[in-house]
């Protein structure tokens, strides 16, 4: 690979929306701006940017200059802020739910979803719970992805193939569990472009802290930044796999010894 040639289409992965009301009092780094995120849409549109879906990217037939956006956790904020939004400019967005936290706290609820997908959004799975799927046995895993998938096609009438790993953590058992449970797209966390054609799906976050003209980076597949993000989550990701083995309270995630 030589400089300025990165090949494939980025999937932007979103946490929380936070609105106009909450500015300042966040510190939720993956929490980005209403404002943000909206002028980061009108960017995509004044590049003239497609926005496409996983699925597309799988299948491999894309226009030149492509990203993806995709939602992860299914807060509340997707339905009151990100949806309006999207449908205001006209595109479509991934929404990846654990269904155990549908219609609790501070997530969608079932008439909501049906209203996105209504609205020409689509969903996947995030797990049934929001677990490092890595810690959990074989059948465990597959218990995760039927439950969440069978759920989700029942509730939203939808066909559901597209699964996000929980914390980006996944290994060869979590993906054949997704393959025999009936998925045909994985989306893990590296933060890479995706690959045309391929089923395991990178996604690059878009945090609080990502500026304007670094997101038209990331869109613009970048290479020096793709390469110190990626430097970065190769940096941390053995101490990633050691701790959530051995000490998963450190990382803040949730593993098969909290849900027995
Ligand atoms: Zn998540």
């Amino acid at each position: 690979m030589t400089l300025g040639q990165i090949t494939g289409v980025p999937i932007l992965d979103y946490h929380r929306i936070v609105p106009v009301s909450r500015f300042g009092a966040s510190d939720d780094r993956f929490g980005v701006h209403e404002s943000a995120f909206r002028e980061q849409l009108q960017l995509l549109l004044d590049l003239k940017i497609t926005v496409v879906t996983p699925e597309d990217i799988a299948a491999g037939q894309l226009p030149a200059r492509s990203v993806a956006l995709t939602f992860d956790d299914g807060y509340s904020s997707h339905y009151e802020i990100a949806f309006r939004e999207l449908s205001e400019f006209k595109v479509t967005a991934t929404f990846f739910v654990n269904t155990s936290s549908i219609g609790t706290g501070e997530f969608l609820d079932w008439t909501m979803a049906a209203e996105m997908i209504r609205g020409g959004m689509r969903f996947g799975s995030h797990a049934h719970n929001h677990i490092v799927l890595t810690t959990l046995n074989s059948d465990r895993v597959r218990e995760e992805l039927r439950v969440s998938r069978q759920m989700l096609e029942q509730h939203l009438a939808s066909a559901i193939e597209v699964l996000a790993v929980p914390y980006g953590f996944c290994d060869q058992h979590v993906l054949d569990a997704a393959w025999e449970s009936g998925y045909r797209v994985v989306c893990t966390s590296k933060p890479w472009p995706a690959q045309k054609g391929a089923r395991v799906l990178s996604r690059v976050g878009v945090l609080q802290q990502t500026s304007l003209n670094e997101f038209r980076k990331l869109v613009e597949k970048d290479p020096a930044v793709y390469l110190r993000l990626l430097g970065r989550d190769r940096a941390l990701a053995i101490p990633r796999y050691v701790f959530v083995r051995l000490r998963p309270e450190i990382l803040g995630v949730r593993t098969a010894e909290d849900s027995l």
